[in-house]
């Protein structure tokens, strides 16, 4: 048995690419349904842009059959980590796939990569402590203009997309935290590391996911709330895995719109009559197994007629900007974008929705580049315009 002999976090996941793999390919297309699934495989169309190559490449790689060079690069991280192979693979292995293509950027990083403009991600985080290299906001103007306390039961994670990059998104989820009354409070975040986790730059992860805990604690928050899919699985699955495990719950502001729901706290007493499709997060839906969840709200908004995309739900069709690709491959990544809004059309809505940032700023960069007359909206802003009802 090989085994790696460098310091890397995902090592167990690399030495489980040497023999669990049988390349029989069900993990390029949609499991059974032989959809297009893949965007990367789909794109570039050679093998070691599939899941089954990444994990070759791996096996080359560690048994010495291939050596580094800058060509790996694009095999390497021209995928967007979406899982839809994970999801099609049958493979005992199957649900550790992207943990290996991970794994696997954290290795080529010290030999080679990462892709073009993707450690930017780290030196804009070094200056500003967010990827998007924005000023640092701190919170304070938020805490002021929303009269928030310094100590509280939750804690709202903003996350940089929402803070700097869909502001609308993040003030439509501070109102409706403001309106239905919980107890909440913001930190100065420092960003939640999926970016750099994504992209195998693991230089400042442990720092940043310290600083941020510890800075929760100080607002004796126990829950922990943030309206993003990639902050979501990050601080449920990524702190655990990288070794820095904190003992706060984690919701989805999905999460508490269902309790308030179900427990009816709150009624949603105004219509929104259109038409609306779902586009499924894949840090939400595959990574983290919520599919049903936001389905049920639409349903109980009054007027909203939800209407399903060919690939839903596991088999989604990614947004394209996950795993880097945004800030690595720019063009390609709207591209994606542009597959899906061309399945969205074929529903006929006119809204499409997502519960998620990083999904909402993509799909919008392409229906503006190609000229969809899309509505692109978060969940979270059909709820903040809507009359709710608050009962005793
Ligand atoms: S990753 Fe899974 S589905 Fe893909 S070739 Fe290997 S065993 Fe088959
Ligand atoms: S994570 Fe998504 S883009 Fe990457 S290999 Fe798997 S299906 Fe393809």
């Amino acid at each position: 048995m090989v085994t790696v002999d460098r310091e890397i976090v995902g090592k167990e996941f690399l030495e489980m690419a040497l023999e669990r793999c049988i390349k029989c390919s069900t993990c390029k297309y949609g499991y059974k349904n032989y959809e297009r699934s893949c965007p990367s495989g789909e794109h570039f169309l050679f093998e070691s842009y599939w899941a089954s190559g990444r994990i070759r490449t791996i096996r080359g790689l560690l048994l010495g059959d291939l050596e580094w060079s800058k060509d790996l690069i694009d095999p390497i991280f021209a995928c967007t980590t979406c899982g839809a192979c994970s999801d099609s693979c049958q493979a005992p292995h199957a649900d550790y796939i992207v943990d290996m293509i991970e794994a696997l950027r954290e290795l080529a990083v010290q030999h080679v990569g990462p892709a073009k403009n993707q450690e930017m991600l780290v030196s804009r985080c070094d200056e500003h402590c967010n990827p998007y290299g924005e000023d640092n906001s701190t919170n304070e103007d938020l805490k002021k203009k929303h009269n928030l306390p310094d100590k509280a039961e939750w804690l709202y994670f903003i996350g940089c997309t929402s803070n700097y990059r869909q502001q609308s998104l993040r003030d439509a989820t501070l109102r409706f935290f403001k309106k239905v009354g919980i107890d909440f409070t913001l930190i100065d975040e420092h960003c939640c590391t999926s970016p750099m986790i994504r992209t195998g730059q693991l230089s400042i992860v442990h720092e940043y996911m310290n600083y941020n805990i510890e800075e929760i604690k100080k607002t004796g928050a126990s829950k922990v709330i943030t309206s993003c899919a990639g902050c979501y699985r990050t601080l449920i699955k990524d702190f655990k895995k990288y070794g820095v495990p904190h003992d706060f719950e984690v919701y989805h502001s999905l999460e508490l719109v269902e309790k308030l729901l179900d427990e009816e706290k709150i009624e949603l007493n105004s219509e929104f009559n259109h038409t609306v499709t779902y586009h499924d997060p894949c840090h939400l839906g595959r990574h983290m197994g919520i599919y049903e969840l936001p389905r049920k709200i639409y349903k109980k908004i009054p007027g909203l007629k939800l209407v399903e995309m060919k690939r839903n739900r596991n088999f989604a069709w990614c947004c394209g900007a996950g795993g880097g690709v945004k800030i690595g491959y720019p063009d390609w990544a709207i591209d994606i974008s542009k597959e899906r809004l061309e399945e969205a059309k074929q529903t006929g809505a006119s809204i499409i929705t997502s519960t998620c940032p990083f999904c909402k700023t993509n799909l919008q960069d392409a229906s503006d580049k190609y000229n969809f007359d899309f509505q692109v909206l978060d969940l979270m802003e059909i709820i903040d315009q809507l009359e709710i009802n608050i009962k005793e």
